[in-house]
């Protein structure tokens, strides 16, 4: 029985109506990365950045899942192996639909970080430079997410999901983050089958054995039912 590892990025969350990272007319497109996705952009101007999470925090708890998120968490439900998500999304749509084994590698904006003494807790709808924290009362808070130049989360336990997978799929995502990018290399080092679902071909598709074009909604829940037919 397979041991399924789904890596998702902001692609499986477009038809929820947030915006992904690098397409056109993008979300994102409005801000310069350097200034809301990176730690010196953070020490520069606090509010700013805050500013932009409070605006994805926002968006996110308005935004609902859609049908590829249900669908990967019926297959969690339904198969009788191992199925983990290792998500780059900072959004809480796949647990909102029901999956339970989430690695969220690249933080979660719903959380919030002390960078004094390294507590986290559910964050408020609005921080700002003045948000104390819980645990030391500092007003040193940042979003728990991870930044361009920071060591993503759970590497260690991604490595080991990735060692034992045989089959390894990737939805929504350009392939132009690293390491996630990687991990569809390393996969195929260890022997797993690979799919790459997307609505157009990633930075990496060359690497994929099956690619499948569509929008996700479309393309996953279809996916999930061959799964789960030919089990
Ligand atoms: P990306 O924006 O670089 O790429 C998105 C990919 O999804 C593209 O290849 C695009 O062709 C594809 N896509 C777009 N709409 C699609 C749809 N409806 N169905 C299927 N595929 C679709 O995203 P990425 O690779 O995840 O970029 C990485 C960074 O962006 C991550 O670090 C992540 O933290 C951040 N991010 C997260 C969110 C979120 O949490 N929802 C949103 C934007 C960016």
């Amino acid at each position: 029985m397979d041991n399924i590892v789904i890596l998702t990025g902001a692609g499986i969350s477009a038809e929820s109506g947030l915006g992904t990272f690098r397409d056109a007319g993008g979300l994102w497109d409005e801000y310069d990365l350097d200034d809301v996705a990176t730690p010196e952009g953070f020490a520069r101007d606090p509010a700013l950045v805050h500013g932009f999470y409070n605006a994805r925090r926002a968006n996110c708890l308005s935004a609902a899942p859609n049908a590829a998120h249900a669908a990967l968490a019926r297959l969690e439900a339904a198969w009788p192996g191992r199925v983990t998500i290792v998500t780059q999304n900072i959004d809480d749509l796949h647990e909102r639909a029901g999956s339970h084994r989430v690695v969220h590698m690249h933080g979660e904006v719903r959380k919030a970080l002390c960078t004094g003494c390294g507590h986290r807790w559910d964050a408020p709808a609005e921080m700002s430079v003045a948000t104390p924290c819980p645990a030391c009362t500092a007003a040193r808070a940042r979003p728990d997410v991870v930044w361009f130049g920071e060591m993503p989360y759970r590497m260690e336990e991604i490595g080991a999901l990735l060692e034992t997978a045989t089959l390894f799929a990737a939805i929504g995502t350009s392939g132009t983050v690293y390491p996630a990018a990687g991990f569809v290399a390393e996969a195929r080092r260890q022997g797993a089958r690979t799919v790459e679902l997307n609505a157009e071909p990633s930075e990496v598709a060359g690497l994929f054995g099956t690619l499948r074009r569509g929008p996700a909604t479309r393309e996953v829940p279809r996916w999930v039912d061959e799964l789960l037919a030919r089990q």
